[in-house]
């Protein structure tokens, strides 16, 4: 192994999220994936015999030929992410925690613990400090849902700029979404389904934790309203979103576009490995944006916007494109993990 990388494990590895760590880890420059695991029913395979590889690119050599483990707390790297089914997710994360591994996590087991940062690093790198107050010897650090990340990542100009009063947002869903093998081909093609089990109440509640104000050592969730309703449709990756939005002070769609534009955040000062150059592209053309053309914009790591107008209901609605696995799932735990090393909460790594 590279020493001057971290060795990481991957949790989940065979799952849809997990084979998307895989991926991303394959050239990382600071980290090197070490040890994958999974359930009992892939443990002790090789992993290309565990997994059913459905990216693509090709399944990585190195990740190939490394044996499945179970998700114990005897795996040798410290920095574990995990992509685990959220029935088992939460107990399993603790105990990593409990035993001093730091867990970078993806289900939603976790997310509203008092003491667990909600992170999206370009948002609130600061509610990173509530990982001091865990009393474990290692740290959970968890990613919002899917849908989640992209309304964040597109009301936080807003925000910062005009306030918030009221959001609504109408979700397209993509299938990657459902993880593998996912929602039946019987029931998609031809087909829209509208509901995804616990999916609005995620999207009505994360981006106010995400949005709070951390003082005196907690968290002061965000005070605007949310009414979300997701539905699936019949595209392998990105989500789409339909945005309502009412704000506290007069804004014109000049300035909105501006505050998009100008958004630039701590991952781009930093120059982390994962950051999109900028993380929300905006589009002038009325048919954009659409997940087949802009789901992998800047490393699929930004959010792409576009058709904003005026609203007759509320101010103003848009919509807005991003890439469930990579910057919803994978690609934003790591790019959580980048910020951990580079301001120094990988204590003795
Ligand atoms: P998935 O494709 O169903 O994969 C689930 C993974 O969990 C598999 O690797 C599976 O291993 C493992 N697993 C299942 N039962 C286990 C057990 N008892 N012990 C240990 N491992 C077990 O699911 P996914 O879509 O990747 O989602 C993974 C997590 O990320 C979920 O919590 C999901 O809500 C969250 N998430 C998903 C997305 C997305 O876009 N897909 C986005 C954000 C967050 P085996 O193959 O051995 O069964």
């Amino acid at each position: 192994m590279n020493n001057k990388k971290l060795p990481v494990a991957v949790l989940g590895a065979t799952g849809s999220v997990g084979q998307k760590f895989i991926e991303l880890l394959q050239n990382h420059p600071w980290f090197e994936l070490h040890e994958v695991a999974a359930s009992e029913r892939s443990a002790g395979k090789l992993y290309k015999d565990a997994v059913n590889w459905i990216q693509s690119t090709p399944l990585p050599e190195k990740a190939a030929k490394l044996i499945v483990k179970e998700c114990k707390p005897d795996l040798e790297s410290k920095i574990v992410f995990t992509g685990l089914d959220a029935s088992v997710a939460g107990e399993i994360e603790e105990n990593l925690a409990n035993n001093g591994y730091y867990v970078i996590s993806n289900s939603r087991n976790h997310r509203f613990d008092k003491d667990v940062p909600l992170l999206i690093p370009e948002i609130n790198p600061d509610h990173l400090d509530l990982v001091k107050a865990q009393k474990r010897s290692g740290a959970i650090v968890t990613n919002p849902n899917c849908s989640t990340i992209g309304l964040a990542l597109a009301l936080k100009p807003l925000q910062d700029k005009f306030g918030i009063e009221q959001v609504n947002v109408v979700t397209m869903q993509a299938l990657s979404g459902a993880g593998y093998p996912g929602v039946s081909s019987l029931d998609i093609i031809d087909n829209v389904i509208p509901f995804i089990g616990g999916e609005e109440e995620k999207m009505e509640c994360e981006p106010l934790k995400i949005m709070g104000k951390f003082q005196d050592g907690q968290i002061e969730d965000s005070d605007f309203r949310i009414s979300a309703q997701c539905n699936r449709v019949a595209v392998i990756d990105g989500h789409t979103e339909t945005v309502q939005v009412k704000l506290k002070k007069k804004a014109t769609i000049e300035e909105i576009e501006n505050a998009w534009r100008e958004f630039s955040a701590l991952p781009q000062k930093l120059d982390l490995p994962s950051a999109p150059l900028r993380p929300i592209h905006y589009f002038e053309e009325k048919n954009y944006p659409q997940p087949k053309l802009h789901r992998n914009i800047d490393k699929a790591m930004a959010v792409s916007i576009g058709r904003l107008r005026e609203c007759p209901l509320f101010d103003f609605k848009f919509v807005i494109i991003s890439h469930n696995t990579i910057r919803g799932a994978a690609g934003g735990a790591i790019l959580n993990a980048e910020l951990m090393k580079d301001l120094g909460y990988f204590k003795n790594l």
